[in-house]
Order: structure tokens, then sequence, then C-alpha cells
């Protein structure tokens, strides 16, 4: 099959060449982000291959389907940015890949919970300039201190059980507590009393309407002064103002984040010779409490090879005439 494979890295074309062994499917790559001005290089292509910051509203998936398109595989578990009903009316097959590595993302964001805490972002930069003064770089033991897990799924869930074997309590909010949460002895509360509670907060529910900036100036307000932040999960679940202001005015700890709101026109390109083209990007990152990486939080090898195998699993499934396994479900309005 004839796959468009958008916002193409050199990672994505040699684990997804690597999965097609059989060469079963022609990858045609473009780096380009997929666009209204660039849904057009998918025509003649029964198959569009995408990630987390191409458009895929409306106008992109009529173009897409006009010019022969029939599959969607998504090279990541959210799908916030796929208009998904107009698709399915459409005709089109809406895949993802719900779980390549939830370790992956778990991992990472504790990688950002110890560098922040421990400062080692500041304390290497330091080193490296022969500079060996500690003042400044004191973080705090993670044993006996309260983490709260916004939303206790699959990354969720190994998130906590890290943060357990630190010696941390686990505090968890999640509308719909799932049972592999629940054995691991997190303790579910509200978001109010976890805000209220915890040291270390961490993002872990998917971008949806009622999660748009579920951390914002009244939240932040009800979290212990001095907490650290983290956010793996989607930008948009943070009001990057507010954040900003709880950061200046010291009332949040620190903040560690893969993820930005406004992400699509910057993440996954190289700004470095004309400077970042985002001013609130900009003074966020300037701040030493912040910690900030362009969402790689799924960039293991193992998930990118998970990822490129159940890409090519719905390719193949599509071709036979089947439904691809991960196939997405209309949204209820
Ligand atoms: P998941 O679907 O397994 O779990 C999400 C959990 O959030 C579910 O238990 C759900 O009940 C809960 N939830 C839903 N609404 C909620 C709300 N209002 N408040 C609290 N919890 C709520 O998803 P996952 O695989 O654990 O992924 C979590 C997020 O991580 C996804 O949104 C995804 O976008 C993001 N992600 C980021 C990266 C990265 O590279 N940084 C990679 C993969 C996934």
């Amino acid at each position: 099959m004839k796959v468009a494979v958008y916002s193409t890295r050199s990672y994505d074309r040699s684990h997804l060449q690597a999965a097609n062994a059989s060469a079963a499917h022609e990858f045609h790559w473009f780096e380009a982000r997929l666009s209204v001005e660039t849904a057009s290089l998918a025509h003649g292509c029964a198959a569009v291959c995408a990630f987390v910051n191409d458009r895929l509203d409306a106008p992109v998936l009529t173009a897409l389907a006009n010019g022969g398109v029939r599959l969607i595989v998504l090279r990541c578990a959210g799908y916030n940015h796929v208009d998904l009903n107009t698709a399915i009316s459409l005709g089109l097959v809406v895949a993802n890949v719900p779980a390549y590595s939830p370790h992956a993302v778990a991992e990472h964001a504790v990688a950002l919970l110890l560098t922040l805490n421990r400062r080692t972002h500041l304390a290497h930069d330091r080193v490296r300039r022969g500079d060996f003064t500690l003042d400044g770089l004191q973080g705090f033991d993670l044993h006996g201190k309260t983490a709260g897990l916004v939303g206790t799924g699959r990354i969720g869930v190994i998130t906590g059980r890290i943060l357990q074997g630190f010696g941390c309590r686990v505090l968890a909010y999640d509308p719909v507590p799932p049972a592999e949460a629940i054995a691991a002895g997190f303790e579910f509360v509200g978001l109010e009393a976890l805000l209220a509670g915890a040291d270390i907060v961490s993002l872990h529910c998917p971008l949806v309407p009622a999660t748009r900036h579920i951390i914002n100036a009244a939240a932040l307000a009800r979290m212990k002064p001095g907490a650290l932040l983290i956010n793996t999960s989607r930008g948009a679940l943070i009001d990057t103002h507010a954040v900003i202001t709880a950061l200046e005015k010291d009332r949040l700890g620190g903040l560690g984040i893969d993820v930005y709101e406004h992400e699509a026109t910057l993440f996954f390109e190289d700004h470095s010779a004309t400077g970042i083209p985002d001013a609130v990007f900009a003074r966020l990152i300037s701040l030493p409490n912040v910690v900030a990486t362009a969402h790689q939080g799924f960039l293991t090898h193992e998930a990118l090879g998970n990822i490129a195998s159940a890409v090519i699993d719905s390719l193949d499934a599509h071709a036979a005439g089947r439904l691809p396994a991960f196939a997405l479900r209309r949204l209820s309005p």
C-alpha cells in the first residue's frame, strides 16, 4: 500500500523501514507537517501516517479523502488533534497506537522530576564551566513525600509505582480509577484534595474539553506552596500564563514539561539559528526552576520499535480488508 508519512524524522524512517521488512508497503517520506498546504502530497496514497502535531481537522481530512486516502495511522497514543467524527463521516479509518511503551513516558516523567528537584541541569552546566559550588542546588528527599497523579491509566500507574519505589505516598485522581491503579495501593481522592496534599503533581490524563487547563490559576492556588508540577501528557492541560505567574511568585516550586500548549509550531524543528519564535515559551524556560524537553517521552528504542510494528499491523489489516485492531470509534457528542 502507498503510504504518505508526514513529520518524518530519521528515527521514524529507520524503525518503519525495519518493521516493513517484507516491503509490503511503499513509504513516501515527508518532513513537512500535515496541514491544508501539505495534504496534496498524499494524493495517490491510500494511507497517511501522522504524528502528534500534524493537523487532522475537517479541511485537512476532506482534502485527504478527496485525494484517495482511506486510512490514517497515527504514530502516537493521543488523538485529541484528530476530528474523529468528521474522519469517520468521510469514510476514513483512523488507528492509533494506544500503548507502545508506557514505561518510556513514565520514566521520562520521573527523569524530569529528578532533574528539577536535584537541579542536575544547573549542576551539570556549572561543572562544565569549572564552577564546583553548590549554592542554590538544594533539593528534597522524595522518600516520605506525597505524589499526586492526575490520571492513572497506562502511564500514570507506572509513574505511581516508580514513585512508590522512592518511598512516596501516592494520591490519585481519576474519574474512572482503573483496577491496576487500585491494586497498586494509590489513595484515590478528589482533585482538590490531591492538589492540596501533594508535594509533586504529575499529569497523566488525556486532553479533552474537561481537562483543558485543568491546571489553571485556581488549581495552582490550591497546590502546596513549593510543590513541583510535571506534565508529560498534553500541553493544554496547563494554563501557561497562570503557571508562569505562580513560578515567578515562588508559589509553585518548579515545573517539568515535555509538552507545551502551543508546541505545534515549535517542537521537532531546529530554531537555534533564529531564536525561539514564541515569547511565552522563551520566558517560561528562562526561569531556573523550569525543565523542558520537546515531546521526547516516547523516544526510546523499545517505544519506536513498538510504534513501527503497530503501524505496519494497521496497514496490513487495512490492505487485507480488515479493520485495524486499534481503529478508533466515533466520539459521542
Ligand atoms: P490512558 O488512556 O491509559 O489513561 C488516561 C487516564 O486518564 C484514564 O485512566 C482516564 O480515566 C483518566 N482520565 C480521563 N479524564 C480524566 C480527568 N478529567 N481527570 C483525571 N484523569 C482522567 O492514557 P496513557 O497511555 O496513560 O496516556 C496518558 C497521556 O500521555 C495521554 O494523554 C497521551 O497524550 C500522553 N502521552 C504523551 C507521550 C509523550 O511522548 N510525552 C507519549 C504517549 C502518551
